[in-house]
């Protein structure tokens, strides 16, 4: 139950002034509709009412205030026309245009020959200085009675600014005081006032620096806002590590045997990823551990050492990718090692229908089948294990945090419904973001990739030079290259998109005949499968993809990448595009067209991608361009959208927040002491309500 003291924080916005039930609706989509949500709801901007400039010398364009003198009203002669008020002061005339005006108010609130504050944005037309619709017209008295500076927020349609402005200034005297939840000792050294403070003086700017992320009021609500976020993923962690797991015995001969059949030898980042796993699978709790390796890093091998950990303690292990082709894949690359490991499989996807998909059910069930490859439908409600031991889920991102939690209650039901989670990744996530990322889970990043890659070379070019890029594909091709040419997401219609990858193919086709082929998000499964497989057996050379390539597809014969409208993909993607080629033994090389003329930061993101293939490093440096929003997009990381902390900005403050989730955990696990007590307070202002779960027992 939230606690009383945050019933007025959580009270309706309607109950605010100027806020009706139809704005309500509104702000219910844009911001939420309680007045917590309001309150989190910081200005972007301000406007600043010291600006008193003459007549005859303001500038054009900015928000200023004179002191006036009405001469006379000129109302209109017909309905459509505007309605002027002209004023004058020693340095010139103002005059001051409404539309739709109501006469007779404006007469009572404007008489001719008083004297009248009045602000607004200044306008030029032809030579006169003119106001439309003034943000304020008022006796000295009452417009001294005005902030001077005055907040403005982000907009939505339909919601004007001053009302907004005014129902959040409304809130503000009337917060309750909370009781501190952060450590004194740190506030104090930070030099931060208290939360009631802190909002207020948020949204109290008195110059542009108070709406710079690191004013002591935006920081310390950037703090808490961190503070909620990472005690829940604590918490969430703690609880899983008390959860009854499996423990497996520390089984190397299997493993071993499996190591032998490798062409190479592991690299050192995956055996240290492989002895984080087997800790964790050997300790008597669940594990749930993230690998995090680039494209090509070889994540493949450490999921098998895992799965073969449970199967050699006679237990069953599942592989679960995202997409038909990535299971289809991995079915094709494990396939082999199993069976000469003696070890029996089997692919389950959504494919599976009718009686074949009712055999799958019956050898999962009794254990016929030791280790399961497949999509989603791995995980059915009807799927049932006989003893499922360890779950490897592929590419994470794909995945929500609910789904991989769900998972681990495919257990034995005697062994508490325990199963160990291995989740893998390829999105390289700045390592300052880890934590907040991930933080309910324990991470292996593998760093290093196999040796004897060759770097891939990559080019920009202007979409001007297309016909060139074309020809040189025949060159490759004489060297029997395989190409992927990938057209961009450029509309919010997967239609729209299809249509420029047909285009596409259809141009290509022009040159090159029937060695080009084209996959697309729309086609069938089994007509994707068809293209890729005829792309791998080289029947086809030319693949012209929209993006349902981007996701772990290995053909190592590719070599060539072009990707067009380069500057439209995220880094991220690019740097996972790219990665589909380097495969091999041949060189390989990456075309990305873009369409001039460019942004200075699309210029600088397209040459990052120039300049290096460490995925950790365009990462990073695509944060320092674009910002934590937009880097980590929520659908990518399963990060939060955070409100009043910006994750760049408010960067140096992680790893605090993180310190301090670890010392008030280890000395107060269950949130009892007086901190604990507002620090379940904050959880419930935050709306962070599940956690309290976590807090019911030891
Ligand atoms: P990803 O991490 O992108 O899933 P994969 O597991 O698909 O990478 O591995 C990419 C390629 O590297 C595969 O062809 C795999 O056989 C190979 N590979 C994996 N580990 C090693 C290694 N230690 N030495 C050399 N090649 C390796
Ligand atoms: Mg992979």
């Amino acid at each position: 139950m939230r606690p009383t003291l945050l019933d007025s924080l959580f009270a309706d916005a309607t109950t605010l002034p100027g806020i009706g039930p139809k704005l309500g609706q509104i702000l219910a989509e844009f911001t939420g509709d309680k007045i917590i949500d309001l309150l989190h709801h910081l200005p972007s901007n301000l406007v600043d009412r010291q600006y008193r400039p003459s007549l005859s010398e303001v500038e054009d364009g900015r928000i200023a205030t004179f002191e006036v003198e009405v001469i006379k009203h000129d109302a209109p002669k017909r309905r459509n026309l505007p309605y002027r008020i002209l004023c004058q002061n020693d340095t010139g005339y103002l005059s001051l245009v409404f539309f739709h005006a109501r006469g007779d108010w404006l007469g009572k609130a404007m008489p001719e020959g008083a004297v009248r504050l009045v602000s607004g944005r200044v306008e030029r037309f032809r030579d006169q200085i003119q106001i439309v619709h003034p943000d304020h017209m008022l006796p000295k008295a009452a417009f001294e009675a005005l902030p001077i500076v005055e907040p403005v927020y982000p907009l939505t349609a339909g919601l004007s600014a001053k009302i907004l402005m005014k129902a959040i200034q409304a809130a503000l005297p009337n917060l309750p005081a909370l009781p501190e939840w952060q450590e004194a000792e740190w506030v104090k050294q930070q030099s931060w006032g208290d939360w009631q403070n802190s909002v207020q003086a948020a949204h109290r700017p008195e110059d542009l620096a108070a709406l710079e992320a690191g004013h002591p009021a935006r920081a310390r609500l950037a703090y808490d806002e961190l503070l909620a976020h990472q005690l829940v993923l604590a918490l969430v962690r703690r609880q899983r590590r008390q959860l009854a797991g499996r423990s497996f015995d520390d089984a190397v001969e299997l493993p071993n045997k499996f190591v032998k059949l490798l062409p190479f030898p592991l690299t050192g980042s995956q055996e240290k990823a492989v002895s984080d796993i087997r800790a964790d699978m050997a300790a008597p709790t669940r594990m749930l551990r993230l690998l995090q390796g680039d494209v090509g890093s070889g994540k493949t091998v450490v999921a098998v050492m895992a799965m073969l950990q449970a199967v050699a303690n006679g237990a069953q292990a599942a592989l679960m990718a995202p997409t038909e082709i990535l299971a289809r894949q991995h079915a094709e690359t494990l396939g082999p090692w199993l069976d000469e490991l003696g070890i029996s499989w089997q692919l389950m996807t959504a494919r599976n229908k009718g009686k074949l998909r009712a055999e799958s059910l019956a050898a999962l069930a009794d254990g016929n089948v030791q280790i399961a490859i497949g999509t989603h439908a791995l995980f059915q409600d009807d799927v049932a294990f006989a003893d499922l031991g360890v779950a490897v889920v592929d590419e994470q991102h794909r995945f929500g945090v609910q789904q991989r939690m769900a998972l681990s209650g495919k257990g034995r039901k005697d062994q508490g419904g325990g199963v160990d989670v291995l989740v893998m990744t390829a999105t390289p996530i700045p390592r300052t973001l880890t934590l907040t990322a991930y933080g309910d889970m324990d991470v292996s990043q593998m760093p290093d990739k196999p040796p004897g890659r060759k770097p891939v070379e990559t080019r920009v070019i202007s979409m001007d030079r297309y016909d060139e890029v074309a020809q040189s594909l025949g060159n490759a091709m004489r060297d029997g290259a395989r190409i992927y040419w990938v057209c961009p997401l450029v509309s919010e219609s997967e239609l729209v998109d299809l249509a420029a990858a047909e285009d596409r193919a259809k141009a290509l086709h022009a040159l090159y005949g029937d060695t080009v082929g084209l996959v697309h998000g729309q086609m069938k499964a089994a007509e994707k499968d068809a293209v890729m497989a005829r792309f791998a057996a080289g029947d086809i050379s030319i693949l012209v993809a929209t993006t349902v390539i981007e996701v772990g597809v290995n053909v190592p014969e590719a070599t060539v990448m072009v990707i067009e409208h380069a500057e439209r993909f995220g880094l991220a993607q690019l740097h996972q595009l790219r990665g589909r080629v380097g495969r091999g033994l041949d060189a390989s090389s990456c075309v990305l067209l873009y369409r001039g003329p460019l942004g200075e930061t699309s210029k600088a993101r397209l040459s990052i991608m120039r300049e290096t293939e460490d995925g950790f490093k365009i990462a990073e440096e695509d944060l320092r361009l674009r910002g934590a929003g937009e880097v980590l997009g929520t659908r990518q990381s399963g990060l939060p959208a955070f409100r009043l902390a910006d994750l760049e900005a408010h960067a140096d403050l992680l790893p605090a927040v993180h310190d301090d989730v670890r010392l008030l955990l280890e000395r107060d696990p269950l949130l009892k002491s007086p901190r604990g007590e507002a620090l379940r307070v904050l959880l419930y202002l935050f709306r962070r309500d599940e956690a309290m779960r976590f807090l019911q027992s030891g």
